[in-house]
Order: structure tokens, then C-alpha cells, then sequence
């Protein structure tokens, strides 16, 4: 393994992981995000990385924007920390997301080896955490994030409830 020498992710080792007194301050950044993805036509889903007790790095679905089918909150924001740390590990950070991550999301939070996910609301059609699949407690992969949920649910529910409600119907997703 080759040592992180650059970058904010130097100090590695130092940071703490935000604990649940810190998680709706989080997940309401998250969901400022998610709202702004509604004026882009964007299912309004929204993360923001954490990283000692500071947002790094927030980003919205950008699907329809970018014509990106891999165009994930989740993606764009694990793409911004690793600017922002200067390393594609982001071993100290955390990720707030509204909507428990897809399989490919989670794919890529694996990969990153972030450590801690929490998530707003389950997804049952395509949520790869406790939904679908359980990737981050898949043993035979070689890093499983610790994960939270729960945490503004209903607030997290309802800026999508109300997307496909005056949009389009919940079952082209
Ligand atoms: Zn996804």
C-alpha cells in the first residue's frame, strides 16, 4: 500500500468521523442539495462529504443536466472530496446522501473506502445497502463502511414525493 503523503488527507488519522449529535446539521446540507436539483428537471437527491467536522464536498443528482447516466449525487460528490483531499481514499471522510445509495454508488463509496455513510431514506426498488443488496456489508469485498439511516426521513421522502408528484410518475425511476 502506498502512503498518502499529500494533500489534506496528510493528517490521516487525526480526523474524527461525525457522531449522530452532528447527522441532521449534515444530512439537512445534503438535502439544501437535493432541493436544488429539482430546478434542472433532476430527481432531488443530494450528498455532501464530511471531513472533520467540515462539508468538503456537496453535489445534487445531475442525471438529466449532464445527460449522465452515472451522474449520481453520490458519484459527483466522491469525485469533488478527492479533488479537495488531493487522494482517491477517502478514509477519513463521511457521506451524507438523502436516498440510500444505488448499486453502483455504492460500488464506488466501497472503492473510495469511505468509512461511514448515513442516509436519509430507504430506497426499496434500487437502495444497495439494506434494500436490494447489502453491498457495504458484503464479506467478500475488502471494505465495508459503517452506515446509518434514518435520520430526516420523512424530509428526505417528501422533496421526492413531491418531485414525482407534480413531475412524472415515480415508476420511470
Ligand atoms: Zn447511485
Amino acid at each position: 500500500m502506498q502512503k498518502q503523503s499529500h494533500g489534506l488527507a496528510a493528517d490521516h488519522g487525526r480526523v474524527e468521523l461525525p457522531g449522530p449529535a452532528e447527522d441532521i446539521a449534515c444530512m439537512r446540507a445534503a438535502l439544501d442539495e437535493a432541493r436544488a436539483a429539482v430546478e434542472h428537471e433532476d430527481v432531488p437527491i443530494g450528498a455532501v462529504i464530511v471531513r472533520g467536522g467540515e462539508v468538503i464536498a456537496r453535489a445534487r443528482n445531475r442525471r438529466e443536466e449532464a445527460r449522465d447516466p452515472t451522474g449520481h449525487a453520490e458519484i459527483l460528490a466522491l469525485r469533488e472530496a478527492g479533488e479537495r483531499v488531493g487522494s482517491w481514499r477517502l478514509t477519513d471522510c463521511a457521506m451524507y446522501v438523502t436516498l440510500e445509495p444505488c448499486v453502483m454508488c455504492a460500488g464506488a463509496i466501497v472503492l473510495a473506502r469511505v468509512p461511514l455513510v448515513v442516509f436519509g431514506a430507504p430506497d426499496p426498488k434500487a437502495g444497495a445497502v439494506i434494500s436490494v443488496a447489502n453491498v457495504f456489508d458484503e464479506r467478500k469485498l475488502n471494505h465495508h463502511p459503517r452506515w446509518r439511516t434514518g435520520v430526516l426521513r420523512e424530509e428526505c421522502e417528501r422533496v421526492l414525493r413531491d418531485f414525482f408528484a407534480s413531475h412524472r410518475p415515480a415508476a420511470d425511476e
